[in-house]
């Protein structure tokens, strides 16, 4: 069915609506198995048919925020969705204590009762007011960055526009674009740091309402972290540290050798090529046009995806008037259907839509396909991000449609960056286990403690005297610390997976496909590290994993590094 043609019918959820309360009631009394699994069938469809609709409105909404009809309709689930998840979490509870748990395990699998077990231990109804506080207190972070208005270059620009300069090909510019910055967060230093302390205190007496000893472990809960724990975590970190780290220091000294830069700087950092990065030629509708051509010729699969996204219009995202900001894939399970919105503006982030943002939608075009249940197709973060992170990479034979003569700068800048993500990454995962540690630092303590990791997991950063960074308040740039607190190591990790797909498909494209697509199909069966073991690949916790694919990774951009 085409997009518009999908009829939206408000799914009435104020008051929390009869027929839900009647199958919690049906699950827990239920007599036979087949009784039980019948409440679970209907309360899967139930949460089908609200998911479609509310994402039904959210794409409406986004692609005309002037609607009014639309946005109305956005603030009724908004407002009152967290009554109704209160009653998801104590179904889900009652789901794990109910005598035909086996037969539900035979239906969903192992992995899916694992993760309801995992959100629920993070749960309560003691901590709601607990979690409006939190809502409220990243809300506040949301509103202070987004309402940035920066004289710039005689423009007013808000971060994200201002984001662009630093990769300016002029590192006056770039210096210049560092400076504003760092000065917007040091002009609301004393807002950011009391924000933040609130949500450590807030986060902090939730975890021990419920028990945990501290919040990091409350949020690896929240974070599905099925098969993996801190110490895991903590050796991928020391890897990064003894096998990265030196690697970006050698990118970078050869970056400025190329470059022509000297005693290289903070505001160095983003530029890869002195005439600066490679940017996709042509306008927003030739790039589209060959996105589609370069899924046509990748795979069946994809080719067969491709053409059902066109035919039924999943895709909105070329730029226009009353449309917001961004870019997201979201599922209507209803339909089967993944859905694409973004706002092309003829930069690099197009051809990103198209790689990472079109990996989601195949992957949910296939699960939707294969798996029965919604709780089935709903991943762990670290596996989520490997289905579009590979995708970029499955996608590079037809990056010469976007990049034409610069290709191959296309193609290190990438894997460049994939390598200097690693420190970045795990610097924001091991700030916040000590933060969370040790709820007591004072503001100060905490720019002490992010400077003292700059130094393990960045020692060439030279900050110089740029405002608010040189001490190390940085970390206060950093969306996921205040909004999404321990999601930044699962982008480490899914990259890891996907580099390992890269170095594979460089030797056997075909078979790499072939194990992508068996990953893709058992993602909500099995957990990140059975995935990766039955695709073949060391785990990142075991010894070395990153020394060899890190060593391989430098050795192709030797190669490249020729042509550029
Ligand atoms: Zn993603």
């Amino acid at each position: 069915m085409k997009f518009r043609e999908i009829e939206y019918k408000r799914v009435s959820i104020d008051p929390v609506p009869e027929e839900l309360l009647l199958l919690e009631r049906r699950l827990a009394e239920a007599d036979s198995a087949e009784e039980f699994m019948a409440a679970f069938r209907e309360l899967d469809k139930y949460k089908k048919e609200l998911q479609t609709m509310s994402a039904l409105v959210y794409i409406r909404h986004t692609i005309d925020t002037r609607d009014e009809y639309y946005r109305a309709e956005q603030d009724y689930y908004d407002q009152n969705m967290p009554a109704l998840e209160d009653v998801f979490v104590r179904i889900g509870r009652s789901l794990l204590k109910s005598r035909f748990r086996d037969e539900l395990e035979s239906s969903i699998g192992s992995l899916a009762l694992r993760n309801i077990e995992l959100r629920e231990k993070a749960m309560s109804p003691q901590i709601i007011e607990d979690m409006q506080l939190e809502n409220a207190l990243t809300t506040e972070y949301q509103a202070l960055t987004a309402s940035a208005k920066i004289m710039f270059e005689g423009k007013e620009v808000n971060l994200s526009q201002l984001a662009a300069y630093q990769e300016s090909p002029s590192r006056d510019v770039r210096e210049a674009a560092y400076r504003a910055e760092g000065s917007f967060y040091e002009q609301h230093k004393d807002r950011l740091d009391d924000i933040f302390a609130r949500l450590v205190e807030v986060r902090t007496a939730m975890a021990r309402k419920l028990g945990f000893n501290t919040y990091t472990e409350m949020a690896y809960c929240l974070r599905v972290r099925n098969c993996y724990g801190r110490a895991e975590i903590e050796a991928f970190r020391e890897q990064v540290v003894a096998y990265v780290v030196p690697v970006v220091t050698e990118i970078l000294r050869r970056r400025d050798a190329r470059c022509g830069i000297e005693d290289a700087k903070y505001w160095d950092r983003k530029l890869m090529f002195a005439d600066g990065n490679p940017e996709p030629k042509g306008t927003p509708e030739t790039i589209f046009a060959n996105g589609r051509k370069m899924y046509e010729a990748l795979s069946d699969e994809t080719g067969e995806f491709m053409d059902f996204m066109l035919h039924n219009d999943l895709f909105d995202v070329l730029s226009k008037a009353g449309k917001a900001n961004g870019g997201y894939c979201i599922g209507l399970p209803g339909f089967d259907s993944p859905f694409i919105f973004a706002n092309f503006n003829g930069t690099q982030d197009d051809v990103n839509v198209l790689t990472h943002e079109c990996g989601h939608a195949f992957e949910a075009y296939i699960s939707m396909r294969s798996m029965e249940y919604l709780d089935q197709t709903e991943f762990s973060s670290d596996v989520a991000e490997i289905h579009s992170m590979s995708m970029e990479f499955f996608t590079y034979p037809w990056m010469e449609l976007f990049f034409e003569t610069d290709t191959d700068k296309f193609y290190y800048n990438h894997l460049a960056e994939a390598l200097l993500f690693w420190p970045y990454g795990s610097m924001v995962d091991h700030f916040q286990h000590i933060v969370y540690d040790e709820p007591q630092l004072t503001p100060k303590e905490r720019d002490d403690r992010w400077k003292e990791l700059e130094g393990m997991y960045r020692p060439d950063a030279d900050f110089a005297d740029l405002p608010h960074y040189h001490y190390g308040g940085m970390w206060q740039r950093q969306l996921h610390i205040y909004q999404y607190p321990f999601y930044y190591i699962d982008y480490c990790l899914a990259q890891y997976a996907a580099v390992c797909f890269w170095l594979t498909m460089t030797g056997d494209r075909e078979a790499a496909w072939k194990t992508y697509l068996a990953l893709v199909r058992k993602s909500g069966t099995k957990d990140y590290v059975t995935l990766l073991k039955e695709a073949g690949f060391a785990t990142p916790f075991e010894a070395r994993a990153l020394e060899k694919i890190t060593e391989e990774t430098m050795r192709y951009l030797d190669t490249i590094e020729v042509n550029i």
